[in-house]
């Protein structure tokens, strides 16, 4: 009953193909990346689709009103089920906010609404000699307030930083309508409380961006990428070290393990050497000129460590292709399995040998497929997992596994999650890793924030 009066008000507020309320309509917008079918969900009521920061306030007014969630959502891409609803509620669709409303060279700065798309709005300010760094490896979908809401970082990370280092102002729709700007269209802003850097990473449980600006950086002048295989992963993950000691700092470090290699090769061709054990991806920048200089230096501290076969990209066509075997890694995996988890554990450089040797024993101890790639440079790494969900043993081990790789990250200093969140899936782990007065305070955020529990509720803690 409440549901057909809520309906009725979300219909009379927008256009009529804005709302979608049927159950096959709210069936496909009840999972996202993350696709573990043992989390419980419950599906929305309805999915809206707004055009303006006035519908979104006025879904949120109609949302206090019933007491109704609301769960935004971009692409829905995330891994972790960060937007998946578990208690019905409104699915905010940003596929219709996604203009670049403005790119301003002169400021180097781009102001976006939600929808836009990561890898358009690279392309966009590229074409104008500038450059947006943070690249989850799906930007070619993810978009813009999905990345703030996640804080996604991606390849780059290593030089330029994530998400959270670009964002430097947002129109934010608070849980009660009101609407808040959170920083200033300037590069530097000491003045108060960081707010903006709340919304960030908070998975759309503090607030709901509607605009967003961002700073841009120039474009560099020339990159080349370096694929570099090595018969042991040790000698690979101790060149990441090697490497920075030469003062040298490559735009990305990036890591594929053999399965990964040999699940790429056998699903999505490009030539890579199935019988290495290891490969490690290395990006670098800068003016034309110092590229030579660059490579030639990380290719003979790749040869000092042994690195058993060198290769490296003389154009754009030879560099996409490198890149596109690294970022098919996991729609590979899919083909292994129905399904595929993926995880992204993060530790302190100087333990990454023990976490990747430590990941690749724990799942073979309990007999599942893994194929790793990982932001080495950064100390990340995502294992992945084919998995057959109606497996019930191999799902049990499967967790028992999960659960060894997070004990094994702490004990190393690290973290559960170094980009992708925390959502529904890992929120049983985040108090291992979060000691309990920090999660106090999230708590205490979250109810000053949103105090009726509205906004994605039940995510993260
Ligand atoms: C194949 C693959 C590769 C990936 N590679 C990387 C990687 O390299 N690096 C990385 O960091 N991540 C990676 N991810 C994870 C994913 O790309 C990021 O989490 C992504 O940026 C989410 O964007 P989205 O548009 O899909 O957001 P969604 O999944 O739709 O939403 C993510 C969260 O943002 C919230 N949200 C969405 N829009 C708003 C808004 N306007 N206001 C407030 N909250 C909002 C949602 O409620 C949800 O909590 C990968 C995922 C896949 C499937």
């Amino acid at each position: 009953m409440l549901t057909k009066t809520l309906i009725k008000e979300l219909n009379s507020s927008l256009k009529k193909e804005n709302v979608l309320s049927e159950l096959e309509e709210r069936y496909v917008y009840s999972v996202d990346a993350s696709n573990d079918p043992n989390i419980e969900t419950k599906l929305a009521d309805a999915v809206v689709f707004v055009e303006s920061i006035e519908q979104v306030q006025e879904i949120v007014r109609i949302a206090n009103k019933y007491m109704t969630p609301i769960i935004c959502r971009g692409a829905g891409t995330n891994t972790v089920g960060a937007c998946i609803p578990t208690h019905g509620g409104i699915i905010l669709n940003f596929s219709k906010m996604n203009k670049i409303l403005e790119i301003n060279p002169e400021n180097m700065t781009a102001r976006v609404q939600p929808g836009v798309i990561v890898g358009e709005l690279q392309r966009a300010v590229e074409k104008l000699g500038l450059y947006y760094p943070p690249d989850p490896s799906n930007l070619n979908v993810s978009t813009v307030g999905g990345s703030i809401a996640q804080n996604s970082a991606g390849a780059r990370c290593f030089k330029y930083g994530s998400t959270k280092d670009y964002v430097i102002d947002m129109l934010v729709v608070m849980a009660d309508g009101k609407l808040i700007r959170t920083g200033s269209n300037t590069i530097k802003n000491a003045t108060g409380y960081n707010l903006g850097s709340l919304f960030i990473g908070s998975e759309g449980t503090l607030g709901i961006v509607v605009e967003a600006t961002v700073k841009l950086i120039t474009k560099p002048q020339a990159t080349q990428v370096i694929m570099a295989y090595f018969d042991r992963v040790e000698n690979a993950v101790t060149t990441v070290n090697k490497i920075i000691e030469r003062q040298i700092c490559p735009t990305t470090i990036d890591f594929m393990d053999k399965n990964a290699i040999q699940t790429v090769e056998r699903f999505y061709p490009t030539g890579l050497l199935c019988n290495k054990e290891c490969a490690l991806i290395i990006e670098i920048d800068g003016y034309t000129s110092t590229i030579e200089e660059q490579r030639q230096t990380i290719c003979s501290v790749l040869r000092e460590n042994s690195a058993s076969s060198i290769q490296y990209s003389r154009n754009k066509e030879e560099s996409d292709n490198i890149w596109s075997a690294r970022r098919s890694s996991m729609a590979a995996c899919t083909k292994l399995k129905p399904n595929v988890t993926t995880d992204d554990v993060i530790v302190p450089r100087e333990n990454l040998a023990k976490l990747v040797l430590g990941i690749q024993e724990i799942c073979s101890r309990y007999n599942l497929d893994m194929c790793m790639v990982g932001h080495v440079g950064d100390g990340s790494v995502h294992p992945q997992i084919p998995i057959d969900y109606n497996d019930k043993d191999e799902y049990r081990r499967y967790k028992l596994a999960k659960s060894e790789i997070y004990q094994l990250t702490i004990k190393l200093g690290g973290t559960i999650s170094g980009e992708h969140g925390i959502g529904l899936e890992k929120k049983a782990h985040i108090s291992k890793v979060v000691e309990a007065g920090a999660l106090d305070y999230m708590r205490q955020i979250k109810k000053i924030f949103d105090p009726k529990n509205i906004l994605n509720p039940y995510k993260i803690f």
